[in-house]
């Protein structure tokens, strides 16, 4: 059925994409009925509106074809087409706007940079989000000071890359801002030594995982602001993405308002390492930390790795060749999560067969049964409680034997080795591009990566 559509097109404010966006328009030869071009409020971005007469097969993919054209931000129709997405508005004008309306997010145009300017930042901690917040901020022209422990490894590292670096203490003494980077079951030592002493009224306590807060490690004075910038992504992402112009998106949560500026100080930090530029959503201490533990246990990584590897499991040990179980269970995950990604699970099945749509939708709550379900509540429940939290430190203070443990005899798990030994088979992977610079007969063990925290 044909109706009447306005496509809305936000993308960045340069004619290439512009024309690029044009041009899907003009090789399907629609009727346009009016056509514009205008600001979004936002520094960077034009918005393309057009008025076309049409069906909704036609906005689907035409829509889809403008959210992969190089410099398109999103593409919506209203009345909306099957694929769109509410739109994505200002936070200081339409407050809580795409997601549920009580989630506010903060842009870059919400936040005041200024505020970055006569802060002295001290980032205590140079590892994966240590070596981005630092850096980030100190190319927004804020000054930054990286407090580690003299002749630990990321000392060095941290004066390389031009970064001021002092014993923890004295970089918090000289700072007004003071970002805690460390590993969160070393948070409460480091604070209690070296932090601490330093804090006093006016100064800002700053956090990007809740955690220590939250479960009463750490216990901040009055008078000094407790706020978190947590980026939602690893730290080497919050470094490229920067540096690509971009940003990754973050929460912010204030816990404690001394000065009553807490909010604008946490948004200025957002801004000064690229989060504002992807978005900032505002969100609670407690909220960030229960979610953040549960996504990365039930889902993201617990959850993940233990249904890749029961799936390789059932596989093989029904007779299937390991090669064949790692590239269904393991491989492929990569290619439908990048399709969940780009627009959520419907637009996943939209791409796969009919016949794995149908098995998804007819097996997937049996894989996930009502027994799993109750477990995730108990992780919940286990978090919630503090139970998790309890144990994790208890872990770490005992010197993280167990945890040792659970780490040798995952690496010795048999998905483990097929899957070193695929892909140094596939060029485009960094071990593949390895293998092939070196001789055959030369086995390395793979790198160490970054660990990628969810
Ligand atoms: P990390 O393990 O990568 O880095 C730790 C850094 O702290 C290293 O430079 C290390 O040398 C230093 N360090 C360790 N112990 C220290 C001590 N006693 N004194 C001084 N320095 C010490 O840590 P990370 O993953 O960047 O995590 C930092 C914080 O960011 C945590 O609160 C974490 O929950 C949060 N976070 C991490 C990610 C992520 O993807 N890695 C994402 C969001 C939030
Ligand atoms: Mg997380």
């Amino acid at each position: 059925m044909t109706v009447a559509r306005t496509l809305t097109v936000v993308m960045s404010s340069d004619l290439l994409t512009l024309s690029r966006a044009c041009g899907l328009l003009r090789r399907r030869n629609l009727p346009v009925r009016e056509f514009t071009v205008d600001s979004t409020g936002q520094p960077g971005f034009w918005q393309m509106s057009c008025a076309i007469d049409t069906d909704d097969a036609t906005v689907e993919s035409l829509l889809r074809q403008f959210q992969n054209v190089v410099g398109v931000r999103k593409a919506t129709s209203s009345p909306p087409g099957p694929l769109s997405v509410p739109e994505r508005g200002n936070a200081t004008s339409s407050p809580g706007d795409a997601m549920s309306s009580s989630v506010r997010v903060y842009y870059e145009a919400d936040t005041d940079r200024a505020r970055l300017r006569d802060r002295v930042f001290a980032i205590i901690g140079y590892g994966s989000q240590g070596h981005a917040h630092a850096q980030n901020l100190r190319d927004s022209g804020a000054r930054v000071l990286v407090g580690l422990r003299p002749g630990g490894a990321s000392w060095k590292q941290a004066v390389v890359d031009g970064l001021e670096v002092r014993p923890v203490a004295d970089a918090a003494q000289a700072a007004d801002v003071i970002m805690i980077l460390v590993p969160d079951p070393a948070q409460r030592a480091v604070y209690e030594t070296a932090v601490a002493p330093a804090l006093g009224v006016g100064k800002t306590l700053m956090f990007a995982h809740g955690f220590n807060i939250h479960f009463g490690e750490i216990v901040s004075p009055q008078g000094v602001d407790v706020s978190m910038i947590a980026p939602k992504s690893p730290g080497h992402l919050v470094r490229s993405e920067y540096q690509a112009g971009r940003g990754v998106p973050a929460l912010v949560a204030i816990h404690q308002d001394a000065s009553g500026n807490a909010l604008p100080n946490a948004l200025a930090y957002a801004t000064g390492i690229g989060c504002a530029r992807a978005g900032v959503l505002a969100t609670t201490f407690a909220e960030e930390t229960e979610t953040d533990l549960f996504g990365e246990q039930a889902v993201l990584c617990g959850g993940v790795t233990a249904l890749i590897q029961a799936g390789f499991e059932t596989l093989t040990d029904a007779g299937y060749s390991p090669e064949m179980a790692y590239f269904e269970c393991l491989h492929e995950l990569k290619l439908i999560v990048d399709l969940i990604y780009r627009g959520g699970l419907g637009f996943m099945r939209h791409s796969i067969s009919d016949t794995a749509e149908y098995g998804d939708l007819t097996r997937g709550d049996r894989v996930i049964s009502p027994a799993v379900r109750e477990e995730m509540r108990r992780l919940l429940a286990d978090i919630r409680s503090g139970a998790f939290a309890k144990e994790w430190i208890a872990e770490s203070r005992a010197g993280a034997p167990r945890f040792a443990e659970l780490r040798r005899k995952a690496r010795e798990h048999p998905i483990e080795q097929v899957g070193a030994r695929l892909r140094a088979m596939m060029p485009w992977t960094e071990e593949g591009k390895r293998a092939k610079q070196k001789p055959a007969s030369s086995k390395q063990p793979p790198p160490e990566r970054e660990p990628a925290r969810a």
